[in-house]
């Protein structure tokens, strides 16, 4: 069957409602109840205690089960005037009806017209309503482009505030790039569609499987391909909204959540971001919180009370495993790990061709050359650049996405929105030199990559740019490469230097030097690559009360300290004078490429490297 979303909003209305109160944490009075009887101002509870004690309240009108008053109160405080005063009362005072009584107050309880209530509460859900439309009205759109079918979304009726999907839509084939956490899930599916396959032989179905990855790699995706292909309604909350709750709703939200699951098994439970209510108890600074606490403890019970053959399979994402908690990792819980890794050249071009497979792309554009061009992208980042390409090319009233498009939208997914180049002035002739600098050095050196193009068009807080296309993944990266990186990256303020000046550089170069420090520093205490020898001397270390790196951990002596930024002094100033006796050899074509920059704008890496092959012969790269 297939719904609509307007008739699945419908439907699920009066589910909203309610766990919008429950949100709340109060229904409020209905504005049949509250009219001409408006009370705009609020006061705390003890406030209104407060004024008991003097005597001030009047009248009390309690509504919703006694969770709200309306009181009037009259003192001098409140300009001897009656007010009408909201109070939200505690669950538990039946004394207060006593003490409301000795003092005499007129008392009156309305009971809630709850058939009524509903609709002369849609004013006050429009807001909701409009958010949850949205969410509902994106998270189709983002699945659309999957190809995925409409599915069924709902809220269950019970307070739970998880998702329900009786399919996902999504299968294998729209994850692409990530062929071993695949592998690793196709099991799953087979345990999810022929478990007796498995229990024949006294095989227990594991109940958890954790997926660790960066974000945007496709953990959300896979969860919903592996209850796609086994065709099973997938069951997701988010860690984070388990912890932003009121005390106790985490629990008893976790109990629910396996009680829905376990109706509807054979099914998925996913949970993201698992870390969020996962982290290691007692760990966190100031104190642990009691109630990430009782919804781990209740997490732990759930998955510790299912018997492994129930059909239930647990599912979490995290990107930071190494701050669970050990005893969400014990066997018999999450005992599966699967690892999700930002793509390589390969899984982007697959993740690339899944994604072109609903848009109109030229047949002339090669997605090996964007795939090329995007390392480090994860597969969010590709999805995320087609589709700009694909506004831009409306935008643009063409008819098919070119590479020119897509290219635009790498270049402003990595560095920054387009502002508009210079006029014409010293400072540009400044940022000219110094771009065609890094691009000379650069084309230069056999074991630096090739220059993609220079431009001076700015971007984000860049007023010039040199891009450079990577050959290939490079896992393993040679001390040549690292040093030719270096002056690469010495260029722009060698080129300052030798054609203005030393008075005359700028503060232009200072990104370049923190790159070029922290690739020298590496070198000596990571990668064993100076006269000190192969030693490991720092670590990236991790924290995990701040859950983020804090710097490198040292582990040596203030002698192995300054022998350290010695050989990071020798090995800069090295690739220094090797760098500006590149400038200086290459005077009179660098002069013109500047002229050349300042014409275009833009120089392409072939133009770049023909008009240098013209006077010096460009090196191979690779
Ligand atoms: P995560 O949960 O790891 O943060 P998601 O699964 O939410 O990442 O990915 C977000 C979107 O990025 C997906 O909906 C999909 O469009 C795209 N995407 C991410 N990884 C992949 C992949 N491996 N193959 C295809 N699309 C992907
Ligand atoms: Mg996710
Ligand atoms: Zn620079």
């Amino acid at each position: 069957m297939k719904l609509s979303w307007k008739t699945l909003l419908l439907l699920s209305l009066p589910a909203i409602v309610i766990s919008f109160f429950l949100w709340q944490g109060f229904l409020v009075p209905t504005n049949e109840q509250l009219s001409g009887n408006l009370a705009r101002s609020r006061m705390t509870y003890g406030r209104f205690l407060e004024y008991l004690d003097m005597n001030w309240i009047k009248k009390v009108d309690m509504y919703d089960n006694g969770h709200t008053a309306i009181v009037e109160a009259v003192g001098p405080e409140l300009g001897n005037r009656v007010q009408k005063i909201r109070v939200e009362l505690p669950a538990n005072a039946p004394e207060l009806i006593t003490r409301l009584k000795k003092a005499h107050v007129d008392l009156d309880a309305h009971p809630a017209k709850n058939t009524s209530a509903i609709w002369n509460l849609a004013g006050n859900l429009l807001f909701p309503l409009l958010l949850v439309g949205g969410l509902a009205f994106l998270f189709r759109k983002s699945n659309s482009a999957t190809g995925g079918p409409g599915q069924a979304m709902s809220f269950s009726k019970s307070k739970a505030l998880f998702q329900m999907e009786a399919k996902t839509g999504v299968v294998f084939n729209d994850v692409a790039g990530v062929d071993e956490a695949k592998e690793e899930f196709e099991e799953v599916v087979t345990f999810l569609k022929k478990p007796e396959r498995f229990t024949a032989v006294g095989a227990r179905i594991p109940k958890g499987v954790l997926l660790i990855g960066p974000p945007g790699t496709g953990k959300t995706l896979l969860a919903k391909a592996i209850a796609g292909e086994a065709n099973v309604p997938f069951f997701s909350i988010s860690g984070s909204e388990f912890v932003e709750m009121f005390v106790g709703v985490g629990a008893s939200r976790v109990r629910d959540l396996f009680k829905k699951a376990k109706e509807n098994a054979p099914c998925i439970v996913f949970i993201d971001e698992i870390d969020a209510v996962g982290r290691q108890r007692g760990a966190g600074i100031g104190g642990g919180n009691d109630e990430r606490e009782q919804t781990l403890n209740q997490l732990l019970t759930e998955m510790d009370g299912f018997e492994g053959n129930t059909g239930v399979i647990v599912i979490a994402a995290t990107n930071r495993a190494d701050i669970l908690d050990l005893a969400l990792l014990r066997p018999g819980r999450f005992d599966r790990q699967v690892i999700v890794e930002v793509p390589d050249f390969k899984g982007r071009l697959a993740i690339l061709r899944v994604h072109a497979r609903n848009k109109k792309i030229d047949t002339n554009v090669s997605m090996p050359i964007i795939a090329r061009r995007t390392p480090g992208f994860s597969g969010a980042d590709l999805a995320n650049l087609l589709n700009e390409a694909a506004i831009l090319t409306a935008r643009k009233r063409k008819n098919t996405i070119e590479l020119s498009e897509i290219d635009a939208s790498i270049d402003r997914i990595v560095a920054g929105m387009e502002g508009t180049p210079l006029t014409d002035s010293k400072s540009k002739r400044l940022i000219a030199y110094h771009e065609v600098g890094h691009g000379i050095v650069g084309t230069l050196l056999k074991d630096h990559d090739a220059v993609q193009k220079v431009t001076l068009i700015p971007r984000g807080q860049a007023r010039g740019l040199t891009w450079f296309t990577p050959e290939e993944d490079q896992s393993l990266i040679s001390r040549s490469q690292i040093i030719s990186r270096i002056m690469g990256a010495l260029g722009g303020r060698a080129a300052e230097e030798v054609i203005f000046g030393d008075t005359e550089v700028t503060t232009g170069a200072s990104n370049d030097l923190q790159q070029v420090t922290s690739m020298a520093r590496q070198m000596v205490t990571r990668f064993g690559m100076s006269k000190i020898g192969p030693l490991s001397l720092e670590n990236e270390e991790t924290n995990p009360f701040l859950g983020r790196s804090i710097g490198s951990l040292s582990e040596y002596s203030d002698e192995i300290a300054i022998k350290i930024d010695k050989q990071i002094q020798l090995i800069v100033k090295e690739c220094y004078v090797k760098t500006v006796k590149i400038i200086q050899e290459n005077r009179v074509v660098i002069d013109r490429l500047v002229d050349l920059l300042i014409e275009k704008e833009t120089i392409d890496g072939q133009e770049f490297r023909q008009i240098i092959n013209e006077y010096t012969p460009v090196p191979e790269k690779g």
